[in-house]
Parts: structure tokens; C-alpha cells; sequence
């Protein structure tokens, strides 16, 4: 395990001793669920614009094979690391066993940052990283889809790449893709859709009403953005967005169409007229009903938990809040968390629906999509939600407590081997 070392994986290991010593388990059984199955690493040359050649380090780790293909998303950032893709990998584990899934976690990265690449290098590199990964990823052994810094056209290029080796189109080799190609409809939108469905719930069973609530939105990408949107369909303010760049406020909340609109034109939220700018850190602990991270790990710290001044967090990255910020918002108990791998699981039930319309070739409308996966979301939300109450712990806890007792007992009537 010592090449996993980061502070990412060491965090997600926290987590699950925490669940192994609630469910007593033994010892041996602690390492068999916790190690990632397998890992591949693999270097990246691409030629760029300039006629240079670059090298990128590509990584790709399916965490266990126990209940089927595994099934990850494939991260673009330069500070991805092997240790934080195991991780990574490994909450996806736990999040498709909550929502009776029927995959191992996975989940792949390359180390660069697509904003500084053309389009044609994005595609290279792409091309090249799907290629690296023939032979360790196929529609029933390791599902790739898209995470921070890959979208749709990301997906397309992987699902060309490895049609091309096999002789044939192979859509179920990646969910993500654009409908055109055999995506689903409503899987672009599945996560944040799912993080505001997640959000209203909590909101319920705290007796907030949505036309007086306000949120605020760390990470205006894929899942931030559509969150944003469907809570400002449920009634929500938006109070602050913020991206890599920077962070924008309004009390009076912010007109989210003509956020979008500046978005599309200058791919930041900074500088947009009808808002101030406000330190990201600040940001995080303005008062708020719903706080929802949408970024990068570990941003809910020891340093910031005890000033955070929302009533829900809603947990749209993977891994925003540390354990040490954990025990802090247990203390409080004033702060309702909706653990990542329940509340930003829409994305990964609707690759599931897009990997079985693929599969059988027979596509649904994208009412049929919502409506199975809020069932879903609703489900787990429910069964967490009651472990919590029963046992009276967080839902974090409760979450992790179902997925990885699933995933032991599979693993005890199978046996060893995967
Ligand atoms: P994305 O690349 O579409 O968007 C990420 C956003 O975060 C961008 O707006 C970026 O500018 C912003 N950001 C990056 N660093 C930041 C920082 N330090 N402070 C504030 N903002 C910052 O990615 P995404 O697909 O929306 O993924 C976001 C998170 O959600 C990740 O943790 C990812 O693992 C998780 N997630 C994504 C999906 C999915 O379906 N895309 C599913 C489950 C979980």
C-alpha cells in the first residue's frame, strides 16, 4: 500500500477504519477490502503544437472486482497523483455499493491541465492515454467516464480510440459520451441534478422551505453549475459561485442566466457586473442555508469547519471534507453533511443507465432516466438516513457503513480471487 501514499488516500483509509472498527471487522478482512485490486501507470508522449514532445503520466486503478466491471470517472489535472486516484477509486466503491450498483470502483487521471493544452493536444493526449489502457478497460472489465477537467468530447475521443482497435464501435466502453454516440440522455446533467435533489431532501427533513433558502457553490464546472441551476429551480438563492479563478457574491442572490451566459463568453464567473468579488476562503463560511463544494478535495478543514455558517453541506466534489473537519461538524451537530459518495452519485447511476442502453442497444427517453435515478436517490437516501438516525451517527458514517458492508459480504461468498 505504501505507493499509494498521499494525503488523499490516507484520508479515504481514515474513513474506512472508522466503518471496519464499527462493523468489528477482522484485521485481514481490512486489508483484503481496503488494497486496490490493480493499478497501471503509464507515460503519455504526445507531440505538441510547437513540434515539441511532451510527456504525461497517466494513471488508471481498479479498486475490486468483486460484484462486476469497475467503474470510474478519468480526472485531467496537473496535480493528479496515483495515491489520489486510489482514493478516488475507492470511494467509488462504497458509492456503487450504496446504490446496488453492479461494479467495483475505478478511476484514472492524467497529470496535466487542459486549459493550457489546444484542442488537437487534448485529443492527442486523450488518444494517446486511451491506448496506453487497451486491454485494461472494456464494457465488462472497466468503464471509464468523465470527472474534473473532461467532459463529453474526452469520452467520444476514449470510445473512438479503443472502436478503432477492436474493428468495431464499442460504445459501452465509456459512459459520458455525447448522445450522438450512444450517451444517455440526461447523464451530463445526473450529478448536480442529483447533489439539488439530495439538497431538497435534507432540506425537508430539517424543515427548511426552499423559497427563503440560499446556497453557495464552490466550483462552477460540470456538477457546480447544474446544481446551481436545478436548486435555483427549486426555489434557491444563489448567494456566491466561485472557480479556479476566483469567487463572486451577491446577498440579493445571483441572476443565474446571465452567470451562464458570461460563462459560456469568458469561461470564468470573475468579472462578472452583478456581483463583488469575495476571497474563496470567505466564501465558504458565508451564511447559507445549503453550502455545496463542487471542486477538489479536502477544502472543508480543521482550519475552517468550526466558522462554517450553512445548515447543510452537500458534498458535490468527491472528498471535500477531511475527517479531522468531520469530527468538528459532529461536535457542532448543527451542520447536516451529505456524504460525496451519496450526494454526487446521480453521475454514476446514470452511467450505469447509459452502460446498459449501450449494451442492449435500446435507448430511454430522458424522462424514463430521471425518474429511475431519482428512485435510486431516494432509496439511498432513505436507508442512510434511517442507519443514521438508528445508530445515531453521521450520515457519512451511516453511507459508508452500507457500502462497505455490501462490498465484505460479496466478497465473503465469492472468495479471494477478486
Ligand atoms: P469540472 O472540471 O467540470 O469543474 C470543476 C470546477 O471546479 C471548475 O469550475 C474549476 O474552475 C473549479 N475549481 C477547480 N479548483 C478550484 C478551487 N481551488 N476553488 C474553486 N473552484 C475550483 O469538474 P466536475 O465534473 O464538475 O467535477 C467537480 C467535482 O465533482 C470533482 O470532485 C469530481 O470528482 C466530482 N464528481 C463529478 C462527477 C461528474 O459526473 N462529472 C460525478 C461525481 C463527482
Amino acid at each position: 500500500m505504501e505507493i499509494y501514499r498521499h494525503p488523499v488516500f490516507d484520508m479515504a483509509c481514515q474513513q474506512f477504519e472508522l466503518v471496519a472498527d464499527r462493523l468489528h471487522m477482522p484485521v485481514a478482512d481490512r486489508a483484503w477490502l481496503k488494497a486496490p485490486k490493480r493499478a497501471l501507470v503509464v507515460a503519455v508522449p504526445v507531440r505538441m503544437d510547437d513540434g515539441s514532445t511532451q510527456v504525461f503520466s497517466g494513471f488508471r486503478v481498479q479498486h475490486h472486482l468483486t460484484l462486476g466491471p469497475t467503474k470510474g470517472g478519468v480526472r485531467y489535472h496537473p496535480d493528479v497523483q496515483l495515491g489520489e486516484v486510489a482514493a478516488l477509486a475507492m470511494w467509488m466503491s462504497w458509492k456503487c455499493a450504496l446504490t446496488g450498483l453492479p461494479y467495483g470502483g475505478a478511476k484514472g487521471g492524467v497529470a496535466v491541465d487542459p486549459r493550457k493544452l489546444s484542442r488537437g493536444e487534448l485529443e492527442r493526449v486523450t488518444r494517446r492515454y486511451t491506448q496506453e489502457l487497451i486491454g485494461f478497460i472494456g464494457p465488462q472489465l472497466d468503464i471509464p467516464a468523465p470527472d474534473m477537467g473532461t467532459n463529453e468530447q474526452t469520452m467520444a475521443w476514449m470510445m473512438d480510440t479503443y472502436s478503432v482497435h477492436a474493428g468495431h464501435s464499442v460504445p459501452g466502453v465509456v459512459t459520458g459520451k455525447p448522445v450522438g454516440i450512444g450517451g444517455s440522455l440526461g447523464r451530463r446533467e445526473a450529478t448536480g441534478r442529483g447533489v439539488a435533489y439530495l439538497a431538497g431532501r435534507a432540506m425537508d427533513t430539517l424543515g427548511l422551505e426552499a423559497a427563503n433558502a440560499t446556497a453557495v457553490i464552490q466550483g462552477y464546472g460540470n456538477v457546480g453549475a447544474v446544481a446551481a441551476q436545478s436548486l435555483v429551480r427549486q426555489g434557491l438563492k444563489i448567494i456566491a459561485v466561485s472557480d479556479v479563478n476566483g469567487a463572486i457574491f451577491n446577498p440579493r442572490g445571483l441572476d443565474m442566466r446571465a452567470l451562464d451566459s458570461w460563462v459560456t463568453e469568458r469561461r470564468t464567473v470573475v468579472g462578472f457586473p452583478e456581483a463583488e468579488p469575495i476571497p474563496g476562503e470567505a466564501m465558504l463560511i458565508l451564511p447559507c442555508d445549503v453550502l455545496v463544494p463542487a471542486a477538489l478535495e479536502r477544502q472543508i478543514t480543521a482550519a475552517n469547519a468550526g466558522k462554517l455558517r450553512c445548515r447543510i453541506v452537500a458534498e458535490g466534489a468527491n472528498g471535500p471534507t477531511t475527517p479531522e473537519a468531520d469530527a468538528i461538524l459532529n461536535e457542532r451537530g448543527d451542520v447536516l453533511v451529505i456524504p460525496d459518495i451519496l450526494c454526487n452519485a446521480g453521475g454514476v447511476v446514470v452511467s450505469y443507465f447509459e452502460w446498459v442502453q449501450d449494451l442492449q442497444s435500446f435507448f430511454w427517453s430522458e424522462g424514463e432516466v430521471m425518474d429511475k435515478l431519482f428512485r435510486i436517490l431516494e432509496g439511498s437516501f432513505v436507508q442512510t438516513l434511517a442507519l443514521s438516525r438508528k445508530e445515531n451517527i453521521s450520515m457519512r458514517l451511516a453511507a459508508l457503513t452500507l457500502g462497505i458492508k455490501r462490498v465484505w459480504e460479496a466478497k465473503q461468498m465469492r472468495g479471494l480471487f477478486p
